[in-house]
Order: C-alpha cells, then structure tokens, then sequence
C-alpha cells in the first residue's frame, strides 16, 4: 500500500498510470486533483474526489492510504500559543506547536518521533530515538491548525527530531508545503533547524532551495560545544562553517545562529569572543535563547532571561552585530524550545 499524501502531483500520476488497469481512464490532471483533495482541502476520504471517476476512486481506497493522524490532547498558553500532541497510525505521538505572533502565524513541526543527537539541555533527547516520519506525517501537522479555521504563514522545522536525520522526508514534505496546488508556501517562510549533520547540510546546499537554515551552536568552543551538542563529535564547527559559507553563497539566505545561554556554561566572555570568529564573513543572526527547564517555576524563568539579556550586552560588547532573543512561547504549556516529548495517555484533552 502507498501513502498517496506522501507523494508530488507527478509521482501521484506515474502511480496511476503504472498500477491502475485501465490506463486510458486516466486523464493527465488527475495526479493535480487527487494532491489537491489531499493538500488544499484536506480530504483524506478517496471515495470523496467527486471529480474522479468511481471506479478509480475504488482503486484509491483499495491501494493506497492516507495517513490518519488526530490531535491526543491539546495545550493552550496564555500567550495563545497551542500544542497539540498529534498521535500517528502506529500508536507514536509526536507534538506540534501553533504560534501566533503579530501579523505571523508558525506551526513548528516535528520530524521524527524521539531524537538520536543527546543534546545534555533538551527534553526530545530523554526520549531517545523512536522513528522517522513520513512526509504525509509532517505535512498534516500543519493541516491540522489549518483545518480548524487557522492561518499558517510560516513553517519551522524546530519539534521534536533532527530533520537533517530524515532528510529525504523533510524535503519531500518541503516542497509539498511549497507546491501551489496545496498551501503554496514560499521556502522563504520555511526553517530548517539542525545540530549540523554535514552530509545534510553538503546535500542541502545542492538542492538549490532558499529555505532558512537556523544552526543550534549553543557553544562556540569545540570542546565546550561537544559537552551540550555531543554531534559537534562526529559534525564539527570547524568542518561546518565553510559549508555553511557556501550554503549562504549559493542561497543568499542569512544564516541563524541558535544559542541556548546557560548560566556558568556558555556565557561568559571567552564566548563572546569566539563567537565573532565563528560568523566571520557570514550575513548571520545569532539568536539568543533563555533555558527552558521542564516545570521550572517564574524565578527560574526570569532568571534565566536575564541571564540572557546580559550575554546579549557581551556579545555586543565583543562586537557582534545582529543578536536577537528568541523569547520562547507557550513555556506554560511545554511547548517551547527543548521541551517537546510525546505524553501518555493520562494527559489527555487536559487544558491549561
Ligand atoms: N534537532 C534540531 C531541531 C530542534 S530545534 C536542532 O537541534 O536544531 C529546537 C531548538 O531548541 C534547538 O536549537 C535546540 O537546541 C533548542 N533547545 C533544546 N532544548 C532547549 C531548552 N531546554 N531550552 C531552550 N532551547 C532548547
């Protein structure tokens, strides 16, 4: 059986017109219409596609499958965000987050159930790795917020997974957000969040796509970097920065710079400075992140944001120019940053 909502209008088509018997029934925009029930109005139900001849529908329903996800449970912050924990067909959650900010509305996906990287400060980490999703599993994410009346104009790839380690799957679901036979989505608006595997980023820069590649360096002392980033073992920043180099040569997309700041850790001067080495040459934003902690009461919090305020005055001190705070939403609900990681049951439908 094939995922029909995994696949580009082409590759519905040549499905058709190698499975289905009767060839000659099969008109050339068919591949466009079935992606368009599937992408554009979210209908998962074949025997629907009014527009396709019966028959053919009863070969959809008998040969292929739509993936069937539904929202668990559902988390709303006070700050609007909304997470919801999205179970897959084999029984997986993975969660996914809406975010609503000014004239933009993000849904942060998920691309693989549990993470395989270890980062020592994230939550997705303690749930070691379960499996990857399929680009129907990714691509409903989002529809799920835009089923219920919700405007979606940005996409990052920034829930639970390292989508550099499903790669084919998270650019496959890339460019069906992209197609405009569905939500039409500029790659502009898409991010794509890694702790830097570099044959990811060596294919990535050959796709040929201006989607934002945002990298999670949290530290730039190698050495310093491996004990939060164990993948810095095997992907260093010595090797990544020239490839991110020719990533932003050949895009012309600014690069991000993710960095967790944690207390006595990675905020002192010496990382500052180093810093300015790491994004030499670079069109680079260096966004600054308050440590989340799971439960973590309002003291915490404002302490670890201060903490951040006052790296961001150190690396400005050191000269680094575009530092920005990523003021993580929906904190209440663990939606934010590194707290994502599938629940049980007993959270069922609670509400915040
Ligand atoms: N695996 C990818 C995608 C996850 S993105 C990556 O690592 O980039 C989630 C972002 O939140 C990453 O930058 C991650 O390092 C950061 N993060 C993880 N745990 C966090 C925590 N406890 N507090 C704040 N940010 C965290």
């Amino acid at each position: 059986m094939i995922d029909l909502a995994s696949l580009s209008p082409e590759e519905i088509l040549a499905f058709l017109l190698e499975n289905y018997d009767k060839k000659e029934a099969i008109r050339p925009f068919f591949g466009d219409e079935i992606f368009r029930w599937i992408h554009s109005r979210w209908e998962y139900d074949t025997s629907r596609y009014s527009n396709i001849p019966k028959r053919l529908r009863d070969f959809l329903s008998n040969e292929t499958f739509l993936p069937k996800i539904s929202a668990k449970y559902r988390l709303i912050s006070r700050d609007r965000s909304e997470k919801l924990g999205v179970e897959l067909k084999d029984g997986e959650i993975v969660e996914t987050v809406y975010i609503p900010f000014r004239n933009r509305a993000t849904v942060c996906v998920s691309s693989q159930v549990g993470c395989r990287f270890g980062c020592s400060f994230c939550q997705t980490a303690k749930m070691g790795f379960r499996r990857s999703l399929s680009p129907s599993e990714i691509v409903s994410q989002v529809y799920l917020f835009l089923k219920e009346g919700n405007r979606v104009t940005h996409v990052v790839f920034m829930g639970m997974g390292e989508p550099l380690d499903n790669y084919e799957n998270v650019i496959k679901a890339v460019k069906i957000l992209n197609n405009p036979l569905g939500l039409g989505i500029s790659i502009r608006r898409i991010t794509l969040s890694t702790v830097g595997l570099l044959p990811g980023i060596k294919r990535l820069i050959n796709e040929g796509m201006q989607i934002n590649l945002a990298l999670s360096l949290h530290d730039p002392i190698p050495e310093e970097r491996q004990r939060l980033v164990p993948a810095e073992g095997r992907h260093p920043i010595k090797k990544l920065l020239p490839l991110l180099m020719e990533y932003y040569r050949r895009t012309s997309r600014q690069v991000t710079f993710e960095y967790v700041v944690i207390e006595g850790i990675n905020d002192t001067p010496r990382h500052s400075r180093q810093l300015t080495r790491i994004v030499e040459g670079l069109d680079y934003k260096l966004n600054l992140i308050p440590l989340n902690i799971p439960g973590m009461d309002r003291k915490t919090w404002h302490r670890n944001k201060a903490v951040v305020l006052q790296f961001k005055e150190m690396c400005l001190n050191a000269g680094l120019k575009n530092v920005t705070i990523r003021l993580s939403r929906g904190v209440d609900i663990s939606g934010a940053c590194g707290l994502l990681a599938g629940r049980n049951r007993r959270d069922s439908n609670q509400r915040r």
